[in-house]
């Protein structure tokens, strides 16, 4: 039977099932692949980009009718799901403007011969295994680029968003890109395995957890495929001394509860000066809990439910056992009665490094907040972990905030800012936050043929 379904995270119910792929029809679809790699890869890069333009006008035309779909698919406020679709649309134009360019011949100093140049091209297709908690950005980042480059694709997105997926595809072909270019599976992880195990596939790119993550790598390091990961993290955001205590527990507040913390470069760990640490606290502890927990087609929703209900109960889990293991919860943690995947944002302080809370990832609405007596131990204390997503630090010292920005081990660290993604800039990360970057020119220089052609 296939897992692949919609299920309202809001009310429990199951609204539509889909069949999942056959085992006969794998090598179809890797074929088929490759045969529409032979042309796309031959069209010229213009002609790419105009599809890529006609993408992004659909993601803006049916803009509110793809915001209500994953806000019932995955329990997203509608009025973030429309920012995601605008960014989305974003990322395809972005990439329609840039990406002829980027592929333009790079000329080289010839030493010693008539010419050397380099030219990046497509390597193949691919395999695109996306998460739900972002599922058109997700998306886009994967796509967007490759279809740019030449590369075809086939996209296996979460279980739970295979309504989204499939519209996505509609859009795609709708837009003029080939039915076999763009290929959406509802596929098992032992299909996907079977798929990175064949020579007509040429990389993966995962986004997800790193249990996904490093199966996925596993096999693909088996079959020498490039992989690029990206991870989960547990991202800190540095409030130094100078800083504007108020606004920034306000605004860390709001960036914890995006996605119902549900994102995996959400500020997971708050480093605020010992000496106000109580009330930066009281500032969060207000915030949680005057946000609006609820359903999430309503516009004044700031909280929708969680994914699922197990992953709703997974967290409530981790906030019980930071407790239990000594921290102390001052606001939620608990579910809320009734149907749907919903809890009470929480607020934890006192975790120590020998509790599971201080290294572990919490995927939803909680925030753990930390005292320190030094930029220098905030800087130690963002360091200790396995991740290295994003981090930020706070403060009115612009020099001294960056000098310490620089110091952290993340692919992203920024300054009075937390969390920003656009178009143009890279997104990726470090240690078990994963390795290769999306997004931007870096976005387009992961799965590319670099050729080098010198002439004498
Ligand atoms: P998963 O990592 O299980 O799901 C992400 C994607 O990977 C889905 O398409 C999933 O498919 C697929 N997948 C999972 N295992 C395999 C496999 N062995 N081979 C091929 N594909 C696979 O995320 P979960 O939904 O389980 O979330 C768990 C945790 O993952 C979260 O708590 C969070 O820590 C992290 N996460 C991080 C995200 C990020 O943005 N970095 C996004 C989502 C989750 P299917 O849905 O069919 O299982």
């Amino acid at each position: 039977m296939s897992s692949y379904m919609t299920l309202n995270p809001a009310t429990g119910e199951t609204v539509r099932e889909f069949p999942g792929l056959d085992d006969g029809a794998v090598s179809g679809v890797l074929s088929r692949s490759e045969s529409a790699f032979a042309d796309w890869r031959a069209t010229q890069a213009a002609e790419r980009a105009r599809h890529l333009f006609r993408i992004a006008d659909a993601y803006d035309t049916r803009r509110d009718e793809l915001a209500e779909l994953i806000s019932t698919e995955m329990g997203k406020p509608v009025k973030e799901a429309v920012g995601e679709v605008q960014l989305a649309a974003a990322i395809y134009r972005w990439y329609g403007e840039h990406g002829p360019d980027l592929l333009e011949r790079e000329v080289l100093d010839p030493q010693g011969a008539d010419e050397s140049l380099v030219q990046s091209s497509a390597v193949g297709p691919l395999i695109g295994v996306m998460p739900w908690n972002y599922p058109y950005y997700q998306v886009a980042r994967f796509v967007a680029p490759n279809l740019m480059v030449g590369n075809t694709i086939i996209l296996k997105h979460a279980s739970i968003c295979a309504a989204s997926s499939e519209l996505m595809a509609e859009l795609v072909h709708a837009a003029g890109v080939p039915e076999d270019a763009y290929i959406n599976v509802f596929a098992s992880n032992g299909q996907i395995a079977d798929m990175i195990a064949d020579p007509r596939v040429r990389g993966i790119s995962l986004t997800g957890s790193e249990r996904a993550g490093a199966s996925v790598a596993e096999t693909a390091g088996k079959h020498l495929k490039k992989v690029v990961l990206e991870l989960g993290g547990s991202d800190p955001l540095i409030v130094l001394d100078d800083g504007d205590l108020e606004r920034t527990a306000t605004i860390a507040a709001r960036a914890r509860l995006s996605n119902a913390g549900q994102a995996c470069n959400s500020p997971k760990r708050m480093i605020v000066p010992n000496d106000r640490v109580d009330e930066f606290v009281s500032v969060v502890t207000r915030a949680f809990e005057a946000a609006r927990v609820g359903d999430p087609r309503d516009g004044s929703t700031q909280v929708g439910p969680l994914s699922s209900v197990t992953a709703r109960d997974t967290v409530i889990e981790q906030v019980e056992r930071a407790v239990e293991q000594g921290a102390t919860l001052h606001t939620g943690g608990e579910a809320i009665d009734g149907e749907g995947a919903f809890m009470r944002p929480a607020v934890l302080t006192g975790v120590t490094r020998d509790m599971d809370a201080y290294s572990e990832e919490i995927f939803g609405p909680v925030a753990v907040i930390y005292g320190v007596d030094s930029a220098d131990e905030a800087v130690a204390l963002a360091n200790d972990v396995g991740f290295g997503l994003s981090g930020s630090v706070w403060g009115s010292d612009i020099d001294r905030a960056q000098e310490i920005a620089d110091r952290l081990d993340v692919g992203m660290a920024y300054v009075n800012e937390h969390g920003t993604t656009l178009p143009g800039l890279p997104f990726g990360g470090v240690k078990r936050s994963g390795f290769g970057r999306e997004l931007g020119r870096w976005g387009m220089g992961e799965f590319v043929n670099i050729r080098l052609r010198r002439t004498s």
